[in-house]
């Protein structure tokens, strides 16, 4: 399935065996997104950089 990203409008492409938790870049910003499955289907969120936050 494609997404949008919601900070540049770019089309991301999610893998349709993409499961829970799985981390999707967008092409054009680099934003990081987070596959969400719900009841309605597959949905990003956005990610957190979760590596710069790790250090304290
Ligand atoms: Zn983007």
């Amino acid at each position: 399935m494609e997404a949008k990203c919601s900070e540049c409008d770019a089309q991301i492409n999610v893998p349709d065996d993409a499961v829970s938790g799985e981390i999707v870049t967008c092409p054009d910003c680099g934003l990081n997104y987070e596959v969400v499955k719900g009841e309605d289907g597959v949905s990003l969120k956005p990610a957190e950089s979760m590596s710069e936050d790790w250090g304290e």
